[in-house]
């Protein structure tokens, strides 16, 4: 039997039973174990941890646990630079990509509304959304642990709350992402970018079609989706977009 002592730190105790919270955690188990399968053995998904200490040491998830081993797993740093310490990721995302799961389709819309590349599509099984998180390197957002534990899945977020403007905040705060809100420059519908429409677009008229009367009588700026041809105009809801919008902002900016 292999013996060890295990500790997880801050937010990550969220996933742990609660006799097994913020404690030095006895965990024995036969044969050759890596430090991902150990954790995630207790219900901590990989992509949440940044940084693990055996005996003061940093690992990679590929380690092997021997016996005796004190283990401290700890997660995202908030505000503190621990890159020449972490072997666990190379570099913060420059350019950060979501993929929402079938069941968060609020929060991709709302996502995408604040101006995030947030892939979404209704139906999905989990092997297709993991594969789009490896292969385009986008942040996999699910409240379903089991896909997060996926070797192919490094870039993840598991989402805490089940209401939509919550997970925003989550996201946006967990990422550290409020300094890069451009909203209002992204289709909510499809995630494209979208375009002001200019009286000489050949498609003008065409497009104005599926807008309201009235609301062409009192808007005279539109902008559109070149991809699924969604009109946008600066409407009341906007002003509660915008209301929410500056809501977002942490206490301290
Ligand atoms: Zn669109």
């Amino acid at each position: 039997m292999y013996r060890v002592l295990i500790r997880f730190y801050e937010e990550l105790n969220f996933f742990l039973k609660d006799q097994e919270k913020h404690r030095d955690l006895p965990v024995a188990f036969p044969g050759r174990r890596s430090m991902k399968d150990l954790i995630e053995s207790l219900g901590v998904p990989h992509v949440e941890v940044d940084l693990i200490l055996v005996n003061g040491n940093p690992v990679a998830f590929d380690y092997i646990v021997q016996d005796g081993d004190r283990i401290s797993v700890y997660p995202e740093f908030e505000g503190l630079d621990i890159t020449g310490v972490t072997p666990l990721k190379d570099r913060p995302l420059r350019h950060t990509a979501f993929v929402a799961d079938v069941h968060l389709h609020t929060l991709a819309r709302k996502l995408r509304m604040l101006g995030f590349d947030t892939d979404y599509e209704k139906h999905r099984d989990d092997d297709i959304l993991a594969a789009i998180s490896q292969q385009e390197k986008r942040v996999l957002l699910t409240r379903d642990r089991q896909l997060l534990m996926r070797k192919n899945v490094s870039r993840g977020l598991y989402i805490r709350s089940t209401d939509p403007d919550t997970q925003v905040r989550e996201v946006l705060h967990r990422l550290d992402l409020y300094r890069h809100l451009t909203p209002f420059r992204r289709c909510v519908v499809c995630n494209a970018l979208i375009e002001p429409l200019e009286t000489d677009n050949p498609d003008y008229l065409r497009l104005l079609k599926s807008v309201p009367r009235e609301i062409l009588t009192r808007y005279k700026d539109f902008r559109y989706c070149p991809v699924c041809r969604r009109v946008y105009w600066k409407g009341r809801h906007v002003e509660k977009m915008e209301a929410f919008i500056a809501s977002l902002k942490p206490e301290d900016q």
